[in-house]
């Protein structure tokens, strides 16, 4: 792992900063490449905009590691209304939410019961809900509350990270039940005990991985098959793959984030392939900029400038 990912995975995890970097107005200026605006409403301004240039979006209000409860009923709330407000306007945009954001760190049981709320309304509306991957300790618990979930709701699905040794048995579990997967690289500091130290070995287990979800064991399961990348040698492969295997670009879907690869975006939509644009908005927004600062520390010339107007 570089130096420079290892230091601005290690800022994101900064208790003060957490707090107070998004008050400081260069940083500020720099996270709009990143993010539309701060409110429901600014992420739905950019969800039409992204469906007018034909592809569908997801959507995150950020936050995570919440302390009371109260918070994180007042998240489920927000999610709960979001939820009906996307339906009222018939756009395609699907909730995604982090375990942590529900209360998970504070009472298990009562993070669920929001985590099933959102399933069900999810379910009402004709939506989809999708559950977030955090740091490794959260994988197992994750797991077991989306299988849980599976129970009741058909339409979720969970995102595993293709840097973790783990991940092909989870894969192999979480498709067997039909359980949607949204599979990215991995965005947090693991230690070597538990992930792939090396990125060529983590792209390589990406590619096995993503053959598992394209196989026929997943397909007649119903999982789901999403990527959620923006390399596109990866993207170039994955689609060679399904061709050469006979899966129909319907049956699998590239996620990407809002202002990353944006002509990539536009250009594979156009070719027929899906995407989605994950659209992330909130007050709370360090750790995640910072993470995404950590994916391409070039991001950083961003912030540099940005200091200068
Ligand atoms: C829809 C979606 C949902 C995600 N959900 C989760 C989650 O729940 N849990 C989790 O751990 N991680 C999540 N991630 C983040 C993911 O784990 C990676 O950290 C992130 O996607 C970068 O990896 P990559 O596959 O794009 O490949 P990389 O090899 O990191 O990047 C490939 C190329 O994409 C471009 N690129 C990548 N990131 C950036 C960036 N930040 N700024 C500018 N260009 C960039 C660059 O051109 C780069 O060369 C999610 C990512 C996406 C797209």
């Amino acid at each position: 792992m570089s130096v420079a990912r290892t230091v601005l995975l290690k800022v994101s995890d900064n208790q003060w900063l957490r707090e107070n970097g998004t008050r400081v107005p260069f940083i500020r200026r720099a996270v709009s490449k990143f993010m539309p605006g701060e409110s429901f409403d600014a992420m739905l301004v950019a969800a039409k905009a992204t469906a007018a240039e034909g592809n569908a979006s997801v959507f995150t209000r950020l936050g995570e590691n919440v302390k009371d409860l109260e918070e994180a009923g007042a998240v489920a709330a927000h999610y709960l209304e979001g939820i009906d407000r996307i339906k009222a306007l018939n756009l395609s945009c699907e909730p995604s939410i982090k375990l942590t954001q529900l209360g998970l760190d504070i009472d298990r049981e009562l993070a669920y019961r929001h985590l099933r709320d959102l399933a069900a309304r999810a379910h009402a509306a004709g939506n989809y809900l999708w559950i977030d991957m955090e740091q490794s300790p959260y994988v197992e618990i994750t797991l077991t509350l989306t299988r849980r979930l599976r129970e009741e709701f058909p339409r979720i699905g969970v995102c595993l990270q293709a840097y973790l040794f783990r991940t092909r048995e989870d894969l192999e579990a979480i498709t067997a039940k039909g359980i949607g997967v949204r599979l990215v690289k991995g965005a947090y500091n693991e230690p070597a005990a538990v992930a792939f130290p090396k990125k060529s070995d983590v792209d390589a287990n990406y590619v096995a991985l993503a053959q598992i979800m394209l196989g026929p064991a997943a397909q007649a399961a119903g999982s789901r098959a999403v990527f959620g990348t923006h390399d596109l040698q990866l993207i170039q492969t994955i689609r060679g793959h399904a061709q050469t295997t006979g899966v129909k670009a319907s049956e699998y879907e590239f996620h990407m984030l809002y202002g990353i690869q944006k002509a990539a975006q536009l250009r594979l939509a156009q070719e027929g392939t899906r995407v989605r644009v994950l659209i992330a908005y909130g007050e709370y927004w360090f750790p995640w900029y910072m993470r995404r600062l950590a994916e391409r520390p070039a991001n950083v010339w961003f912030v540099a400038k940005s200091l200068f107007g």
